[in-house]
């Protein structure tokens, strides 16, 4: 008889066993489909001596195990990742094997699917729901269940518009071959620098060997042209390349970007994939047929047959990060990943995140500089307004130098680009009567006010609400005010200045899908718009030759937060969003509005000295024994119940493990105590890089009882720190 180990796609429970049916295999990575209870289970064929043993069970009780399906094996570098990452970050291996086999894995890719489109034709009986659906789902196409969501009606409505002729069923074939991209397609015209450095990279592809490569050139060196004769080189080779983006926003511009030089779009995965799309995708991933692979960190788990190279680009970007399930840093998982599988990976960034710079430091990674901006264009001037000196007017957020420059660009018909990491209209609605501060109920946060839309809206959240003509808590009347800007209020003061300017706002609201970024960019690029005023969404990535003004609304307001890596950040995205300004043949000019002009990190962005702040920065966090020179790990409690998450805390609390250089704080409640209607508790363990941390709080977390009401939540070396 043979028995299979399985791990199973599921956070609660560890490996079982199985019995192998007479006449049929599954060896070690194959996808198997098992019974657990009364229910069906996917899950992998897996080594016997990882996870521990489970508990021993008799030849004569163990079940057969119902399919081995016909998808390639995980491969043994995959199983060890999985293995390495849920020991690491201290996940349940299943939660991380789920990464690696979605839904889509399990779908038989043979199998035509259904799905709708608008037939052009309007029902005999229209209602405005029917009106206002047809217009969402416009010229798209999918599943009844995707039409539903992204109409935002019920299934049923979309069921009646087939049924009435206004939406058609068409098959979907899920197995069809992707293009070929061509390495020779487009080879670009690279410049000494460049080709120095492709050079490097073709080698290292070449070599088939576990590297890591720091790829560190100034905002528009023209890196992407550069990891993209890796990727050449992988293709040349016959393997695959996979390249990690942190935005989804951005897929789209450089999908076109690939299509210029490869002849063909590569295979994108994200999550706003149809499941037709996924389902494609991760088949011919899995397969070896998906060439090139332009995905958010989501596909840094997907089983490629024959991986040569994966770049991370922008990989100083904090979104890298995963927040919840497993908190992995997609950066950090991508060099394991080489190292398991014997080739080089290649982080590419204008500002690396000084953990990357460390390593370089250190000897462990190989530094590969591109000094110079590409075709001859210069870094942009970059000059602090003190907003102390020259404070913007009563109720305005534009300082006078700030808005003279935009008059000039407007008239030399140039484009400028407004920059605050703020959604919305304000950040805070307060009663001019009471002072009451409208907060959102389940989370410790203010409702954010988003005037285009007339809703107030909670960022943690997503609950919503319309703003109150009466305020909640003493019932004035018309005493609700926005306090402070967002984006959208700087596009307010934007059109009351220059009514004649046309004003793009770019935020996560606006630019909600690839679709719409892919418009954006042709508008500013026709030359339809003359200021965009943005979010973090528009500080990396594009690519815009007539935009010579940069204008930073709020420097400061990513320092106010206080983490260990706020100034890190800050020079970070003002040096990226620096970098949009002055790419083509004009000059750049870059104006951030500051009440500290004085502090190190706006003193060494205007004067472009970047290692002297990355120098000053690495010896405070030496000094302070953060990272990368020191540990930190979360602990968050939490419970919908107050008093089961305070108890859980301080029974933890009251069993801190004590150890020599290691620090434990708290508990305490968090910093956003309430989230999604949960009560939140911390702790935070700070210890040097060689102390255990893992092992101490797995030991110290299963010392302790747990109720059954409580969650907790664990951020080795977190990002995030409320
Ligand atoms: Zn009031
Ligand atoms: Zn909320």
């Amino acid at each position: 008889m043979t028995r299979a180990r399985v791990l199973l796609l599921t956070a609660a429970l560890g490996p079982l066993d199985y019995r192998v049916p007479y006449g049929s295999e599954a060896p070690l990575g194959s996808v198997v489909v098992v019974p657990l209870g009364p229910r069906r289970m996917g899950g992998v064929v897996w080594e016997d001596a990882s996870f521990g043993a489970p508990e021993p069970v008799g030849d004569n009780r163990l079940r057969n195990l119902f399919e081995v399906v016909p998808v390639p094996p995980v491969p043994a570098p995959l199983r060890k990742l999985v293995e390495w990452t849920s020991d690491y970050y201290l996940a349940p291996p299943g939660s991380v094997l789920r990464m690696v086999l979605p839904g889509a894995a399990f779908a038989d890719a043979r199998r035509p699917i259904v799905e709708y489109r608008a037939t052009g034709e309007l029902p005999a009986r229209m209602t405005p729901q029917r009106t206002v659906a047809l217009e969402k789902i416009g010229t798209r196409q999918g599943l009844v269940r995707e039409l539903a969501a992204l109409a935002e009606v019920s299934e049923a409505v979309i069921r009646g518009l087939v049924k009435a002729g206004a939406l058609e069923a068409v098959a979907v074939s899920a197995d069809q071959p992707y293009p070929e991209p061509d390495p020779g397609f487009a080879p670009p015209d690279l410049s000494d620098e460049q080709t120095a450095a492709a050079g490097q990279l073709r080698d290292a592809v070449a070599a088939a060997k576990f590297e890591t490569l720091l790829l560190d050139g100034v905002t528009g060196s023209g890196k992407t042209e550069v990891y993209m004769e890796a990727i050449a080189a992988a293709i040349d080779a016959g393997k695959q390349s996979l390249v990690l983006l942190p935005e989804i926003a951005l897929t789209e511009p450089m999908l076109t970007r690939f299509a210029a030089r490869f002849g063909c779009e590569p295979v994108a995965w994200h999550s706003g994939l149809r499941s037709t799309e996924r389902r494609r995708a991760w088949h011919s991933i899995a397969a070896g047929e998906a060439k090139i692979v332009v995905g958010a960190r989501s596909a840094l788990f997907l089983p490629y047959a024959k991986l040569g190279v994966i770049v991370v680009d922008e990989a100083h970007e904090m979104s890298f990060k995963q927040e919840d399930g497993v908190h992995y840093h997609a950066r950090d998982v991508a060099v394991m990943r080489g190292h398991f599988e014997g080739l080089p990976v290649i982080l590419a960034s204008a500002t690396p995140a000084l953990e990357s710079l460390a390593m370089v430091e250190a000897g462990r990674y190989r530094h590969i500089v591109l000094p110079a901006r590409f075709g001859g264009a210069t870094l942009p001037d970059l000059a602090a307004i003190d907003m102390r000196q020259d404070p913007p007017d009563r109720g305005r957020w534009l300082a006078p130098p700030l808005v003279d420059a935009l008059a000039d660009r407007l008239h030399k018909g140039e484009q400028s680009l407004l920059f605050l990491n703020r959604r919305g209209f304000a950040p805070l609605t307060l009663c001019r009567t009471c002072g009451h501060r409208i907060q959102c109920p389940n989370c410790t946060a203010w409702m954010v006010e988003h005037r285009l839309v007339h809703r107030l809206a909670c960022h943690h959240c997503g609950h919503v609400m319309p703003p109150p003509r009466l305020c909640p808590e003493c019932e004035d009347e018309d005493s609700l005010v926005a306090c402070g800007p967002g984006v959208e209020r700087v596009a307010d003061e934007v059109s009351s200045r220059f009514p004649e300017a046309r004003v793009a706002i770019v935020t996560s609201d606006t630019l909600w899908s690839p679709a719409k970024a892919a418009e954006f960019v042709d508008n500013v690029e026709g030359g339809l718009v003359d200021i965009i005023i943005g979010t973090q969404l528009v500080t990396k990535g594009y690519h815009f030759p007539n935009l010579t003004l940069v204008g930073v609304v709020d420097a400061d307001l990513g320092l106010d937060g206080g983490d260990l890596r706020a100034s890190e950040r800050t020079f970070q995205q003002i040096a990226q969003v620096a970098g949009r300004a002055g790419r083509g043949v004009k000059p750049g000019e870059v104006l951030i509005q500051t009440r500290v002009p004085e502090a190190p990190v706006m003193a060494a962005l205007v004067a472009n000295d970047r290692d002297g702040f990355y120098s000053a920065e690495a010896a405070a966090r030496k000094f302070a024994g953060a990272p990368p020179y020191g540990r930190f790990a979360a602990l968050v409690i939490s419970s919908e119940d107050i008093e089961v998450a305070r108890g859980q805390a301080q029974r933890l609390g009251a069993k801190a493990p004590v150890a020599d250089g290691l620090a434990v704080y708290g508990p305490a409640p968090a910093p956003l105590a309430m989230l999604r209607g949960r009560h939140r508790f911390r702790l935070l363990l700070h210890a040097p890089r060689s102390f255990d941390l893992q092992g101490t709080i797995r030991d110290w977390v299963n010392s302790v009882e747990w109720s059954s009401k409580a969650r907790l939540a664990i951020d080795i070396d977190p990002y995030s720190f409320v």
